[in-house]
């Protein structure tokens, strides 16, 4: 049997050097539970980032996988498929939106609503507006819209037509637009720079602007959306409605699957031949998709995430009150959490996810401020209290 250090000597000489990995070579899962190569057991609150929200192997999810993998794999969009039109419907029968585009990305998604919002408005009128803080993927395009400039280094000229507003501020957004604006892009609650979440009068005020303006309102609920914060989009609830959004991380609950959502009228702009993906779409990560929608949409899944973070919410402000000196306070939404550190707690933050990790909880430190927590949408009030014990063990120590 090879453990943990010789898988992680062996990815060493092989990979390219883009991550900074925990030391675990994982190689089991299911539900809230990770096993790496040594028979470890880790609690896992990170879910491969927001992805597994039905917990790890899902047996609806795998059934699915499983049995559309031994009848159809993949036929590319020359051709219609049945789980990827059962897929679309699912989404559209359950959102604002009319239309699908699928994608195999959260990164994929954003570029087919970026290339839609820039035809859609037709010559001279490309710039799209994003705010500072947010994270929109990795590729040229979407890491220009990403407002943090650490993304942009060494890889300019990033492609133009990108620029950024201060959060929170919609009069200084207002004051970026002009007739080369077509849209505003952002996330209805900032995930990766720290769980931030923009009040509803701040979105609600930026639908105005774009309303006012003529532009489109583009949510990038990549990580937000399919139930994370309580409610199947994270919109829902803040009673703002996008032109178009985007989704992927726990669309297929591990497989690569994204999908850019919109209405009939802006949909008729992307014709025949103006965008396309081989993969998009393909049956398999379909198929574990529409499984992932069926389970989400059954009655009382998504009441029991809104139970869940009450109480998640109610014993980290319990860890707050009992650390000020480390923790300011609680924010998020649904099971989309996060502890805010003090300047003290931010220079700790690292060795808290390490020590975390050492104590088998897996947790991340976001934005270089906040303990984020994102957790299966299943776990147990059990797990979370679990979670809490050795957080408090860690902190106890600080
Ligand atoms: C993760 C994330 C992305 C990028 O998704 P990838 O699948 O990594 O390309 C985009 N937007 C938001 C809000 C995200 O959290």
């Amino acid at each position: 049997m090879t453990g943990n250090a010789e898988w992680i000597k062996r990815g060493e000489q092989v990979f390219v050097g883009t991550y900074s990995r925990f030391p675990a070579a994982m190689v089991k899962g299911r539900g809230c539970r990770l096993w790496d190569a040594d028979g470890r057991e880790y609690l896992d609150f990170l879910a491969g980032i927001a992805v597994c929200s039905l917990g790890h192997c899902h047996p609806a999810v795998t059934e699915a996988v499983c049995r559309q993998a031994g009848e159809l794999m993949h036929v590319s969009n020359l051709f219609h498929t049945r789980p990827q039109i059962e897929l679309a419907e699912l989404l559209t029968q359950n959102s604002f939106a009319d239309r699908v585009f699928m994608a195999n990305s959260g990164a994929e998604a954003n570029e087919a609503a970026i290339k839609l919002a820039r035809i859609h408005a037709g010559e001279g009128r490309f710039e799209i507006i994003s705010l500072s803080g947010s994270f929109h993927g990795r590729t040229l395009a979407t890491v220009a819209a990403t407002g943090q400039p650490k993304f942009h280094q060494g890889f300019e000229p990033l492609p133009e037509g990108f620029i950024h507003a201060g959060f929170g501020d919609p009069a200084a957004l207002e004051e970026l637009i002009s007739d080369k604006t077509c849209a505003i892009l952002c996330e209805p609650l900032q995930g990766e720079s720290g769980v931030r979440p923009l009040e509803p009068e701040y979105l609600q005020a930026i639908r105005n602007l774009c309303d006012k303006h003529n532009l489109l309102l583009i949510f990038d609920e990549v990580q937000t959306g399919l139930g994370r914060t309580g409610t199947l989009f994270a919109h829902e609830q803040l009673g703002v409605t996008p032109d178009i959004m985007t989704l992927a991380k726990a669309l297929g609950n591990g497989l690569p699957i994204g999908a850019m959502l919109t209405t009939d009228d802006i949909a008729a702009s992307l014709g025949v031949g103006t965008h396309a993906s081989t993969f998009g779409g393909n049956p398999v990560a379909a198929a574990g998709a529409v499984a992932v929608l069926k389970t989400m949409l059954a009655p009382g899944f998504l009441d029991q995430v809104r139970e869940r973070s009450a109480y998640f919410m109610e014993r980290l402000e319990e860890v707050a009150a009992r650390f000020p000196h480390l923790a300011t306070g609680v924010r998020g939404r649904g099971l989309l959490l996060g502890l805010v550190l003090t300047e003290k707690g931010c220079d700790l933050g690292m060795d808290i996810v390490n020590q975390l990790f050492a104590r088998g909880v897996l947790i991340n430190f976001a934005g270089g401020r906040v303990l984020r927590f994102i957790p299966p949408l299943i776990v147990e009030a059990e797990d979370i209290d679990l979670l809490i014990d050795r957080l408090v063990e860690v902190l106890n120590g600080c």
